[in-house]
């Protein structure tokens, strides 16, 4: 069964997501670590994020996917940016100890004419700085569209900030589907080909997560405008192709398309899970992370 599922509110604690989550059919899902434009976080309910891990476990939820807010930047051109990218992630990744084995996506940053190699240096120094011995998440780069100055444009840039980071067991990548069609790979005509290009470049036991999205835009746009499944440029088949694919189908699957509620996922997860061919008992590959 494939694991997927979608953003949802952490407005109400981390409890009530792991019920959302449930009464939306997912069994996976994503949620940001503070409001999506950055800025203070509520302190740590610790009670509420046992009562969290919990529900998942007896509900056989996860691994998740949590999300950086949009607003870091660990490689601005500005030092205050980089500052607060650098110490809101740390303060970010501490708490997620309280919910251990799970993801930690971010998107790399844009370089603001800095260019990508010096971006790349500043990326990863900012997470040696930010990783930690011992820790309990694993830290997701995502594959950006590569709009204006965006770093992780390709698998290139990616695999130099991850061979630059200490912590190798404890970084991966997140592949979101629109950014890489938005980038210029062709998932639609050759997504084994793309995945065996990932392979050769980065290494495909680094890739831990997917944003499942449709595009609005054709391939290598440099966009990043996503669309509902099925709705966009990649269409139906490509997610189909995606939900059964030996490299990927057991990997968390995020949904972060245009819908009005956060209820109207629920069609979305269940159009999902009709595209998988190969149900159930087949499929019991070890899931990083799980019972950490
Ligand atoms: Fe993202
Ligand atoms: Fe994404
Ligand atoms: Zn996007």
């Amino acid at each position: 069964m494939i694991r997927i599922g979608c953003h949802l509110s952490s407005s109400g604690g981390y409890l009530a997501m792991g019920k959302e989550a449930k009464s939306l059919g997912a069994n996976t899902f994503a949620f940001f670590t503070r409001n999506p434009r950055g800025g203070n976080v509520k302190p740590m309910d610790v009670e509420d994020a046992n009562a969290l891990c919990a529900f998942l476990k007896g509900n056989d939820i996860g691994p998740l996917v949590a999300h950086a807010p949009y607003t870091y930047n660990l490689c601005s051109d500005k030092e205050h940016n980089r500052v607060f990218a650098r110490n809101s992630m740390a303060e970010d990744l501490q708490r997620l100890e309280y919910l251990p084995g799970n993801f930690y996506n971010f998107h790399p940053g844009s370089h603001m004419k800095q260019g990508s190699e010096a971006a790349i240096e500043m990326i990863a120094s900012a997470l040696n700085e930010v990783m930690f011995e011992g820790m309990h998440t694993t830290v997701l780069l995502e594959t950006m569209a590569g709009k204006g100055t965006e770093v992780g444009r390709s698998f290139e840039e990616l695999k130099a900030i991850i061979d630059r980071v200490n912590f190798q067991d404890k970084i991966g990548v997140c592949l979101d589907t629109c950014h890489v069609s938005d980038a210029g790979y062709d998932i639609k005509n050759d997504l084994t080909g793309v995945l065996e290009h990932f392979d050769a470049v980065i290494g495909l036991q680094r890739l831990k997560a997917l944003h499942v999205n449709d595009s609005k835009n054709p391939p290598g746009s440099h966009k990043d405008r996503h669309e509902r499944i099925g709705e966009g440029t990649l269409g139906l088949e490509t997610f189909r192709q995606v939900v059964n694919h030996p490299y990927l189908r057991t990997l968390p699957m995020i949904l972060e398309t245009p819908q009005e509620e956060t209820k109207d996922y629920a069609k979305e997860i269940a159009l999902m899970r009709s595209l998988e061919e190969t149900k159930g008992e087949e499929i019991h590959e070890n899931r990083d992370g799980k019972d950490q």
